[in-house]
């Protein structure tokens, strides 16, 4: 192993032992300034009869009462502008992002400069950690501005002495020329951007792989952790695919992936505490491979808006606990959103476990998908009615419906109802993909426009 092969060797490749040494220092003091500053916590660990003598050792972090996203809008709805949870002063903050839910009301998250620090450190070792070198150009093709992951990756990547190119989002035509004309060779994107520009490309009459990208940077949604989809991108682009994952409250990369591919690592030991939980019992599981729960972060070193066992509502499946790069940060990949769950008959599907059964269709199908909600869910009556994409000719479209539907049940044990299209006729994203279409607000919406 090549001795720059990891930007902060001792944090990255810590024994368990000096893992948890440094966490437990790091939280007992994260958990003073807490107690000390906020209101918002005093009270919530008042509520639970919880004291912060009470913490001595990691594992007391399981008595801490949970922190939710609806508690921190609560907060930032009745104490604007950033809410009662932050604990440092307005004028030590330097600067605000925020994250779009679903009701489209911004949530404001606040960093001090200390925060960026550690924010810009994390990120760049995130990116490092999937490939980005200081010889790399980086075309910067998703937000900027709002966006959490926008300007902290313009901190770290340029802090890794890599050229940082901030285009932004629907700008792939100015992608086009200035690719080749800065010899750009990094991407980072969403999965789904990944996909539409390479079709982008080739109606303009190019080969995608001509235009010399080689490394692609993805995160903001599950899909470049499915393999056939992650496959197809890679074969489009001649370039390898690494994925982040992160969290517009927590940091904006906590995890990504190595050279191996095998799963995210944990990058962020000295940054946030990873709890896994069940979601429904809430109970914390083992962190070995194999496990699926939802990911819960307490933050370590935050200033403002410290944040104690927050449920993120990201499902994911831990992956590994060791890899042949070195790093000890367990490998994990996300599965889908909590927000995003169906459930049909009893049993939970996520949209992107569907797309991943449908992927490994290709090239039958083109592995875009779509699955059509008549009613809000996330209870959905059977059969679930998934739109898939249909590559070969209609007299095949037959059997592989078929095909597809045996393997949903069997994969999934979820009845399907799929319905094949042409290629191309689903819509396809620049930013996240879309998975769901619930085609009763349409109705709603046109029943407004009736009156
Ligand atoms: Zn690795």
């Amino acid at each position: 192993m090549r001795p720059n092969d990891y930007l902060d060797r001792k944090v990255e490749t810590a024994t368990a032992k000096e893992t948890a040494r440094l966490q437990q220092a790091l939280l007992a003091s994260q958990l003073d300034y807490l107690f000390a500053r906020s209101e918002f916590y005093q009270e919530k660990c008042r509520d639970a009869g919880i004291r912060r003598k009470d913490f001595r050792t990691l594992r007391d972090l399981g008595r801490f009462p949970f922190t939710t996203k609806e508690e921190l809008r609560a907060s930032q709805a009745a104490h604007p502008p950033l809410g009662r949870h932050i604990a440092a002063d307005w004028h030590d903050v330097i600067r605000v992002h925020s994250s779009t839910g679903t009701t489209g009301k911004p949530s404001f998250v606040g960093i001090t400069r200390r925060d960026a620090k550690i924010w810009t450190r994390l990120t760049a070792r995130s990116f490092y950690t999937q490939g980005l070198r200081s010889t790399d150009v980086v075309v910067h093709a998703a937000g900027l501005t709002l966006f959490v992951a926008g300007l902290t990756s313009k901190d770290a990547i340029e802090s890794v002495g890599a050229v940082f190119v901030p285009l932004g989002t629907g700008a792939s035509e100015k992608a086009l020329t200035v690719i080749p004309l800065l010899g750009a060779n990094a991407m980072h994107c969403t999965p789904s951007y990944a996909a539409y520009f390479a079709d982008f490309v080739r109606r303009a009459g190019f080969d995608p792989r001509d235009l010399g990208l080689k490394k692609l940077f993805c995160g903001a949604e599950p899909g470049a952790g499915i393999p056939a989809v992650r496959a197809k991108i890679e074969q489009d682009w001649g370039a390898r695919v690494t994925e982040g994952l992160g969290n517009a409250d927590m940091a904006p990369i906590v995890f990504s992936e190595c050279a191996e591919q095998s799963g995210m690592h944990f990058n962020g030991p000295d940054a946030v505490v990873v709890e896994i939980v069940d979601p429904q019992t809430s109970e914390c599981l083992p962190l070995e491979a194999g496990v699926t729960g939802e990911l819960v972060y307490t933050s370590l070193q935050r200033e403002c808006v410290p944040l104690l066992r927050f449920r993120t509502r990201d499902r994911v499946q831990v992956l590994g606990t060791s890899c042949a790069c070195g790093r000890t940060g367990f490998k994990l990949r996300c599965i889908g959103r909590t927000d995003d769950m169906l459930i049909v008959l009893g049993v939970n599907v996520f949209p992107s476990a569907i797309k991943e059964v449908v992927s490994t269709f290709c090239p039958s199908t083109t592995g875009e998908i779509q699955i059509v909600l008549d009613k809000p869910g996330p209870g959905v009556a059977p059969p679930l009615r998934v739109v898939a994409e249909c590559c070969g000719e209609p007299s095949a479209a037959a059997s592989l419906k078929s095909a597809i539907e045996r393997k949903i049940k069997a994969m999934l044990s979820v009845s399907a109802s799929v319905e094949l299209v042409p290629a191309g006729a689903l819509p396809r994203y620049e930013m996240k993909g879309q998975l769901v279409k619930r085609s009763y607000e349409n109705k709603a919406a046109v029943k407004a426009d009736v009156r």
